[in-house]
């Protein structure tokens, strides 16, 4: 069988020293130790002044709104996992969906002013795959018009825009350290800005607005992770380089192996350092990607439509004519892509791709 994705897992010494340590001191959760050195050496990994590690990228989301205090309508991506959205509407703004550009699969900038209204607070934009948006772009926009700015970083671990780390950018970022990315603490998230009084407010937010044990700063959540998802990510930062250069290998295979099979896939700037969190593929046709997801499947492989459907048609939406993002997100399927998967498995993908292609 070959997934989709399938999660790095640490040699398990190095797991267990840290696990023998959660059991000399019994501490569990609650801003421990390890959390502690997962945030500082998170920060110095990306070159970041301030990044908060919570409990998935979900919260991270929602507890970003909450911090900007955001309210009325968002502009954001119909291009991007249900998360993005359903935040919004969670935290009870109402989602102004822009399209995307076709090279990018990014919200296009240059369509996001004609949504501004008198009732704008935020953009909310996807790094869709990994791949930054234009965010000098949308940083004049959101200047001119007084929007805040959070990115869904979700896909963006140790993606650089222009030889930085793309979480600095944006009033607010978030990243999600679930199993299935790029690195992962089994469960996990991040809320990353440049603003220490923003920080402030969302550490107490990410603890129920607790300043001390008796009293209370603010409206907040449990949005704290435990020292066992800490110990997972400790044990994983260490590898992170080497998973990196492994699925550009294995990137640059794909590349090869399909470079005869007509699909297109989204143009990474060269200015950009990506992070190969995934391989997408756009077909030609919703018909040819199903046959051809099918046919993977007789042979144990699977693949999947990230990102399927466009959010514009989620049943707690108003519905948007974004007709890019509507067509894209038919054709787009992402093949699989994780550490130990071997250059023979990408043979038979792409022997299996191009002879459904042949006889279209
Ligand atoms: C994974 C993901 C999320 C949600 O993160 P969780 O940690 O699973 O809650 C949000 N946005 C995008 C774009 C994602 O891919």
């Amino acid at each position: 069988m070959i997934p989709v994705t399938k999660p790095f897992l640490p040699p398990k010494e190095v797991f267990e020293n840290y696990i023998n340590g959660i059991w000399k001191r019994n501490w569990l959760t609650n801003h421990g130790p390890l959390v502690n050195e997962l945030e500082l050496k998170l920060k110095d990994y990306l070159e970041l002044d301030h990044l908060l590690y919570l409990n998935n990228g979900t919260i991270a989301l929602q507890i970003a709104i909450k911090a900007l205090n955001l309210k009325g309508e968002v502009i954001t991506t119909p291009f991007s996992y249900v998360a993005t959205t359903s935040s919004i509407v969670w935290e009870g703004c109402v989602p102004v969906f822009v399209d995307i550009d076709s090279k990018t699969l990014n919200i296009d900038p240059e369509k996001i002013e004609a949504a501004v209204t008198e009732n704008t607070s935020a953009i909310l934009a996807t790094h869709v795959y990994g791949n930054p948006c234009d965010v000098e772009k949308i940083e004049k926009i959101a200047s001119k018009h007084n929007l805040k700015v959070i990115y869904d970083a979700a896909h963006c671990f140790g993606t650089q825009y222009k030889g930085e780390s793309v979480f600095g950018f944006g009033d607010i970022s978030t990243t999600s350290f679930h199993a299935t990315k790029l690195f992962h603490t089994i469960e996990g998230g991040a809320v990353i800005t440049k603003d220490p009084g923003l920080l402030k407010k969302m550490s107490y937010l990410r603890n129920f607005g607790h300043e001390g044990t008796e009293s209370f700063a603010d409206l907040g959540i449990n949005g704290k992770n435990s020292e066992f998802h800490a110990a997972m990510g400790l044990s994983n930062l260490p590898f992170i380089k080497n998973i990196i250069q492994k699925r550009e290998e294995l990137s640059n295979y794909y590349h090869l192996k399909l470079e005869k099979l007509n699909i297109e896939r989204p143009i990474i700037q060269s200015y950009t350092q990506y992070n190969y969190a995934y391989y997408p593929i756009i077909f030609p046709s919703e018909e040819q990607l199903l046959k051809s997801k099918a046919e993977l499947e007789k042979y144990q492989i699977f693949s999947r439509r990230y990102f399927y459907p466009s959010l514009e048609t989620l049943p707690y939406v108003k519905e948007y004519d974004v007709p890019i993002a509507g067509a894209v997100s038919k054709r787009a399927l992402c093949l699989p892509l994780y550490y130990d998967l071997s250059y023979e498995e990408i043979d038979m993908i792409a022997r299996i791709l191009l002879r459904v292609q042949k006889y279209q």
